[in-house]
């Protein structure tokens, strides 16, 4: 039986995501982003986000597939559904629900920097950093995790567990 272990509560969530809006704002201020969502794990944490920042933000969303149905990295990364709108001068911010080895994400900046944009920042619910094998900064990191398989708040196994409101570390 998997056994679910508590890491975030809503609660603590719910602060995260206001605390890294607001250094987003501020941060941006004065100007436009566009925020690119990561399919599907990040898509509970993009709609929370966007409802804290207060400056003009369009959104569009990347779909990527790597674990498949595993709770280890493939480290084939395959882009599903690409760009559909017009990155060229924007300022841009990725939105991640986990970043790992960085892998898929330095796939995905050089996909996104083919659009030539004006900037490319990334921004990410957790931070296992320990587990990094590219050179990667986390522009925006709510929080650092160490490792393990986390499920809940939009990230799944195998398609389950996206439905839960809070973040667990899963235990086989
Ligand atoms: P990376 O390419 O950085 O190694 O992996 C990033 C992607 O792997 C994340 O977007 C996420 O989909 C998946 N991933 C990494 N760690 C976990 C985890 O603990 N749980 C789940 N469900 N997916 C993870």
């Amino acid at each position: 039986m998997a056994e679910l272990i508590p890491v975030l509560n809503e609660d603590e969530i719910k602060k995260l995501v206001a605390d890294v809006a607001q250094n987003i704002s501020d941060d941006y201020k004065d100007s436009e982003i566009v925020l690119i969502g990561v399919l599907k794990g990040a898509f509970v944490f993009m709609a929370d986000l966007i409802r804290k920042i207060t400056i003009p933000v369009k959104i569009d969303f990347v779909a990527i597939s790597s674990y498949g149905s595993n709770t280890v990295s493939s480290g084939k990364i395959k882009l599903t559904r690409g760009i559909e709108i017009d990155l060229k001068n924007k300022n841009i911010l990725i939105v991640e629900d986990i970043v790992d080895t960085g892998l898929t994400l330095k796939y995905l900046i050089d996909y996104i920097e083919s659009f030539e944009p004006k900037s490319v920042r990334i921004c990410a619910l957790l931070d296992k950093y320990e587990r990094r094998e590219t050179k990667i900064n986390v522009d925006y990191p709510c929080h650092r995790i160490e490792k393990g398989f986390v499920v809940g708040y939009g990230i799944d196994y195998a398609e389950d567990y996206r439905n839960l409101p809070a973040i667990y570390h899963l235990k086989q």
